[in-house]
Order: structure tokens, then C-alpha cells, then sequence
């Protein structure tokens, strides 16, 4: 397993809660859309085991071609310690990366594809609509629906509707006009449903899908394949 020591180059306050760290891109490390890594703060290594505690799954909120890896994680007045170290680093802190991967890569099977996420949820489709915005070939249309009740929109610049390339932004605040949003998206029988949030938001939404007739093979979800088995058996 390799692992990258990098800096975090910058900052940014995206809400009240929300920050990105953008980490410099370290020599020859590439990902694509949807990519989550493991992120490990100083010390997570320094014993004969890896501490967990100083160790999270994050997605990448960027693309390769924005130069830096971003990671973008709310941080509340009550957080662990994971979160509280986070909260102290600022430029020229270093930490680690390793284990990246996508499990929700853009399917360019001339579908239109729904985004559904709750919260934080958004970063890990940031990529994708920033890919889809780049090379739409072979997605028929993309859409967002977002479900957060802090009113405060993460991503407005990217998460903007664009009728003329075929991209909708949707932000909710309220569950029963989220899954309404749902119910009329699922009327598409052939389109592919990207879920992502807690386990609780994506056993509700599967069970909404599969309910309205969406076959498994068309929910995508951020997990590994034993796991999506798991959630979809
Ligand atoms: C594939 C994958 C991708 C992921 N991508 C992201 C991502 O891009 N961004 C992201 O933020 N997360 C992501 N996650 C989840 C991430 O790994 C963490 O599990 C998550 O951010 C919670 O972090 P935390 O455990 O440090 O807790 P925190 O975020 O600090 O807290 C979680 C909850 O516990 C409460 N809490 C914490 N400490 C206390 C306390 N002492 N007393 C009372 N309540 C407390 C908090 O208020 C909060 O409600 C991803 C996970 C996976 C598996």
C-alpha cells in the first residue's frame, strides 16, 4: 500500500459547517470521478498498528484537471477527534493519503442519470457533474436532487441547473418533498439512480426505488461490491 504525505494548500469555508481542504496534488497521483481515499492525519502511523482514530473515508470533491485534491467534510461544534484535529490544520499542514478508489464512476450508457444525496453527500458528486459538464457524451441528461435542512447550498457554482447541457440542480430542505422528488424521477424505468448519505438514508431510498419498480442493477452506491450486495440483495 502506498501512501502520499501532501500539504494542504488551502482552506475553504464553503458554509458555516462545511470547509474543502485542497491538498497538493502529489507527483504522478491521479483519480477519476467519485473517488473517495482514506485520509490519515499526523500520526496515524507513528505506532506498531495504524491509530483509526486519526483515519476517515473521504471522497474527492475535485477533478484532476482543478490541480488540487479536495476533500469537503462538516465539521459541528460537536465532533470527534478526527474532526477536532481537522478543524486546527490550515496551509502547510501535512497528511496522508492512501487506498483511492471510485465505486460511482460516470456510467456512459446513454441513460440519464439522478444524483441523490443528503448533506455532505454532494461532495462526492461534484466530480461527476463537473465530468458530465466537460464530456457529456454518452449520459443523456444529468440530475441533482439534494436533501439538506441548513439551507446553506454547498457547491452553488456547480450545482446550478444548465437546461441547455441537460444538467438540473434540485436542493430540499423537507424529507416528504425529497421523496416526492423521487417517486417523479423514478418514473424514468430505465434510468440510473446514484445514491449517497448514511446507511439509513440509502436503505430508505432503495427501498423507494426497488418499490417503484428500479431494478438493482440501476442504484449505484459508494460502497464496495460486497457491500452494494449487502444493501441491494
Ligand atoms: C466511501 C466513503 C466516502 C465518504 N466521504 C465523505 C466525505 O466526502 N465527507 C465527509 O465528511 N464524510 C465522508 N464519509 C464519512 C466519513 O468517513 C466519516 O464517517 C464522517 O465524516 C463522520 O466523521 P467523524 O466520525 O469524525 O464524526 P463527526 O463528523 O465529528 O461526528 C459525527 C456525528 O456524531 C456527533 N458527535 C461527534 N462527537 C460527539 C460527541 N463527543 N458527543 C456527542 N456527539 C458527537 C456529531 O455531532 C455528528 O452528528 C465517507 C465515508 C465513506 C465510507
Amino acid at each position: 500500500m502506498q501512501i502520499h504525505w501532501t500539504k494542504i494548500n488551502r482552506v475553504i469555508q464553503e458554509t458555516p459547517e462545511i470547509r474543502t481542504y485542497m491538498l497538493d496534488c502529489p507527483d504522478g497521483f491521479t483519480w477519476e470521478e467519485g473517488s473517495h481515499t482514506h485520509l490519515g492525519l499526523e500520526g496515524f502511523n507513528a505506532g506498531e498498528k495504524p491509530d483509526k482514530g486519526l483515519v476517515r473515508h473521504m471522497s474527492i470533491s475535485t477533478l484532476p484537471d482543478e490541480a488540487s485534491i479536495g476533500i469537503t467534510t462538516r465539521i459541528r461544534k460537536q465532533r470527534s477527534e478526527f474532526k477536532d484535529m481537522l478543524e486546527g490544520l490550515d496551509a502547510g499542514s501535512p497528511v496522508a493519503i492512501f487506498k483511492t478508489h471510485s465505486n460511482v464512476p460516470l456510467k456512459r450508457e446513454g441513460k440519464n442519470v439522478y444524483l441523490l444525496s443528503a448533506g455532505v453527500g454532494l461532495a462526492t458528486f461534484r466530480p461527476l457533474v463537473r465530468e458530465y459538464m466537460n464530456r457529456p457524451d454518452e449520459v443523456r441528461s444529468l440530475y441533482s436532487l439534494n436533501i439538506d435542512s441548513s439551507k446553506d447550498h454547498l457547491f452553488p457554482g456547480i450545482f446550478e441547473s444548465a437546461p441547455k447541457k441537460g444538467f438540473t440542480s434540485k436542493f430540499v430542505d423537507d424529507r416528504d418533498e425529497y421523496y416526492q422528488h423521487v417517486r417523479n424521477l423514478a418514473e424514468d424505468k430505465d434510468g440510473l439512480f446514484y445514491v449517497v448519505g448514511s446507511d439509513a438514508f440509502l436503505i430508505e431510498n432503495i427501498a423507494l426505488l426497488r418499490g417503484l419498480g428500479i431494478k438493482a442493477e440501476q442504484i449505484m452506491l459508494d460502497k464496495r461490491e460486497h457491500m452494494v450486495q449487502e444493501f441491494l440483495g
